[in-house]
């Protein structure tokens, strides 16, 4: 589903600040209907991984075919086929929502824009969206600012499973969420995908959570993934000082 050759992305310092390579030379593969967790210490590139699979941030070079598109290079246009199936959950819950919508409106908006869904039916969908992501659907009539992180990042998951994508990138999803919430979002991120078969990219700190959901493991380290490979082959034995680091600190 996604191929990845020496992706390589440099964000430009600014004031004399030297340039920060934020991906160096990544390859990767992820098979359909697996779920790629990538870990890392914070500033080792994964947010930036993440938004540059899906086209949101231009690489400088190298290659990343993603659901059959071209993601290096490529246009607005020649993006749009990936824009419908692939979805993305960003790290910030607020990031995504514009705040002058409603949630109801926020939850629909794709399966407007992709599916064509209109009035009672695009309402109904829109309940059942939110009763899935465990979203009181009251609160459909609410603002984003009006609602606490935690609800904000279940609009942006209900908002991302609307149009059920091939492809779902999550960055940190469940961080905002209490305990008891961040399980059941994440035991239903799970049976949607025995269901759908899709494949998921989970960027998570947490090897709990990783266990749990993840087929394959990634980590990152200055930009480059250090070590890949199954959970159980990347935990079983870990090469790199940062998962030996990870393993050791998550006692
Ligand atoms: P965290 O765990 O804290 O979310 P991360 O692994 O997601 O970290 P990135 O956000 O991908 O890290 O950042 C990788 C590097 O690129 C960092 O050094 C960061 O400062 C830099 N960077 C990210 N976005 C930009 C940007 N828009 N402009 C300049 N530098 C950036
Ligand atoms: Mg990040």
């Amino acid at each position: 589903v996604v191929v990845l050759r020496n992706l390589r992305k440099t964000f430009r310092g600014r004031g004399g600040s030297a340039d920060v390579v934020a991906i160096d030379n990544t390859s990767m593969r992820i098979e359909r209907g697996s779920t790629l967790g990538i870990v890392g210490e914070s500033g080792s590139g994964k947010s930036t991984l993440a938004r540059t699979l899906l086209g949101l941030i231009a690489a400088d070079s190298g290659e990343a075919n993603v659901l059959g598109v071209n993601t290096v290079g490529a246009t607005e246009r020649s993006l749009r086929p990936l824009r419908r199936r692939a979805g993305i959950v960003f790290q910030e819950p607020y990031e995504a929502l514009d705040p002058r919508m409603k949630v109801g409106d926020l939850i629909g908006e794709p399966l407007k824009l992709h599916r064509g869904l209109r009035g009672t039916a695009l309402r109904e969908r829109v309940t059942e969206l939110m009763q899935l992501v465990v979203l009181d659907p009251a609160l459909a009539e609410r603002y984003p600012h009006q609602m606490s992180g935690g609800q904000q990042q279940r609009t942006n998951i209900a908002r991302a499973l609307a149009t059920e994508p091939e492809l779902l990138v999550l960055d940190e999803p469940t961080s905002a969420l209490d305990v008891s919430v961040r399980s059941e979002i994440l035991s239903l991120l799970v049976s949607l995908q025995n269901r759908l078969d899709m494949t998921y990219v989970l960027v998570s700190h947490d090897l709990p959570t990783i266990r749990a959901v993840c087929s394959h493991l990634a980590v990152m380290y200055l930009g480059r993934v250090v070590e890949q490979g199954t959970v159980e082959q990347v935990l079983g034995s870990p090469s790199h000082p940062y998962t030996r680091f990870l393993l050791g600190s998550a006692l």
